[in-house]
């Protein structure tokens, strides 16, 4: 029995690998990044092999840097990009063309094609998400359509699909194992998350035969082994980044929700065993879950622009030199003085949804400085949290417990207390942020015994945390809450100005 856990996270930009020892703290970890390709404006690929190379790479590298043998290592677990997609040749390993990334928007068209053709609800319905050219569906569709020969070879059952966890299983398996896990499987607009099973009616549509896709299971589960010096080490984890940190920051009951404050926000709550459908554009996605129990399920949703508007005042308006500056700035302003900044540079996600929508600073007088607008950009992300939040909230019915945080910007002091005084919520800031990879190490470890799911769950489990309270005036909330609303509807005047405009 090995001493620890390995994840192994492969992102979009770079390859991380990490230990993890019995108490889930991290015992040190090795980065490596790896070429983007674009081809055209709007397109983002990137070389299988590369994606391999790297993550390969960072795991031998960290073995041998800590001077460990094969057997130290208890287990692997995989987190990884999530709707990026590989195609490659069941016979030799492989890819037929380069990897399509999530970001790259080639296959915009179809998906327009796709709503004109009314499959909007049933995709909804189905998939549990908006059509969008993230996903995977429409991706490969595109390769077996442009590469010649692809689609009858993948019919004569030559060729695999996968996403990255798959890629990356198939490649330690040494070509034994072709397999996802459900919280991948979920992100591929091919999926029927409440059969848990890819979707014949999806398949058809996009003439993608069933001989190529990978079989799926839950993330906790034994997939195969990875011989590394005539020592089999189990692979038991997978789940895609957001699923896998969910469960890194240990929301596995209905209700428990984390925000990871990035250059964007991503959010999901748990809603248990029952998948929520959402009406004001959510995501319903499947959460990671063990083997021998019912699928979980989570809503998502996220804030474009969250960490990035710290990013602008630092790059774009040049008053702050690092992005930890934002704190020592709007700490110095007592509060905005009625100013509000929408940082709605490219649209507005949910629930608002308004892809015309553009930024704005609004309710500004003589007395607004720098210290006022770094402030109201620090409340921009809190606000545009909390209105995810409550929606998550009001269409699950599931009141908001605590807020679990990690990413970024999460080490500031002053967001987190705005998060927790605007949301009235308690904001849990864990001690290991890596919550990706801790989560990918604890499928992986329950699943092979290293860690009892009861023990790790039902206290803090060797993690400790700062608490961040709310303790603003109810009346003082609503006046804020009531500002943001009203700065959002400037923002949408302003793009249907615009729009009026156009017309006449
Ligand atoms: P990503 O994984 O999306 O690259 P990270 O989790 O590394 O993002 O977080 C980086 C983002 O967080 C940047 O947008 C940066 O502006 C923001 N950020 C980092 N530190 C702080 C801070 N102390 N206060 C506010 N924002 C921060």
């Amino acid at each position: 029995m090995g001493n620890y856990i390995l994840a192994l996270d492969e992102g979009t930009t770079s390859a991380r690998a990490i230990l993890f020892d019995r108490n889930g703290q991290p015992l040190d970890m090795v980065q490596r990044e790896f070429p983007q390709i674009y081809p055209q404006p709007g397109w983002v690929e990137q070389d299988p092999m590369e994606i391999w190379a790297s993550q390969y790479g960072v795991m031998m590298e960290l073995i041998a840097k800590k001077g460990l043998s094969p057997d130290d290592i208890h287990a692997i677990g995989i987190t990884n990009q999530r709707e990026t997609v590989i195609v490659w040749e069941r016979a030799t390993g492989r890819p037929i063309c380069n990897a399509i990334v999530w970001q790259c928007r080639r296959t915009a068209p179809l998906c327009e094609q796709l709503k004109e053709e009314g499959l909007t609800d049933y995709i909804r319905e189905t998939t549990g998400l908006l059509i969008d050219a993230y996903f995977s569906a429409t991706k490969l569709s595109w390769i077996l359509d442009h590469t010649p020969g692809a689609r009858e070879r993948a019919k004569r059952g030559e060729l695999c699909f996968g996403t990255v966890d798959s890629w990356l299983l198939w490649k330690l398996t040494g070509g034994a194992v072709h397999a996802t896990d459900l919280s991948n499987a979920s992100r591929t607009m091919l999926f029927d998350i409440k059969k848990c099973d890819w979707d014949d009616t999806l398949l058809a549509r996009f003439d993608i035969p069933r001989e190529m896709l990978p079989a799926v299971y839950p993330s906790g589960h034994l997939y195969g082994y990875h011989r590394m010096n005539g020592i089999d080490i189990p692979i038991a984890g997978m789940a895609g980044d957001q699923q896998a940190a969910l469960f890194g920051q240990r929301c596995v009951h209905k209700g428990e929700s984390k925000n990871t404050y990035g250059t964007g926000c991503f959010l999901l709550m748990n809603t248990g065993s029952t998948p929520v459908f959402s009406e004001n554009g959510l995501l319903t996605t499947v959460a990671a879950s063990l083997d021998g129990q019912a699928p979980q399920y989570a809503l998502e949703g996220s804030v474009f622009v969250g960490g990035a508007v710290i990013q602008w005042l630092r790059d774009g308006l040049g008053i702050i030199r690092d992005a930890e500056d934002s704190e020592y700035f709007a700490a110095k302003a007592k509060d905005t003085g009625g100013a509000y900044l929408v940082p709605a540079f490219t649209g507005l996600g949910a629930p608002h949804w308004d892809m015309y929508a553009r930024g704005t600073l609004v309710g500004m007088t003589r007395a607004t400085g720098r210290n006022q607008i770094v402030r109201a950009a620090l409340e921009s992300i809190a606000f545009q949290t909390n209105d995810i939040l409550t929606l998550m909230a009001k269409e699950s019915g599931i009141p908001l417990s605590t807020l679990n945080v990690d990413g970024g910007a999460s080490a500031n002091d002053l967001l987190m207390q705005m998060q927790a005084d605007y949301s009235a919520v308690t904001v849990r800031r864990p001690a290991v942020r890596e919550s990706t990879a801790l989560g990918a190490a604890f499928l992986a470890g329950i699943t092979t015994g290293f860690w009892d799911a009861d023990a790790l769950f039902s206290h803090a489990g060797g993690n400790s945390y700062f608490t961040f309270t709310p303790h603003m005036a109810e009346e003082e909330r609503r006046r804020a809450l009531a500002g943001w609303k009203r700065a959002l509807r400037a923002v949408r005047a302003w793009s249907e100005a615009e729009a009026d405009d156009d017309e006449a």
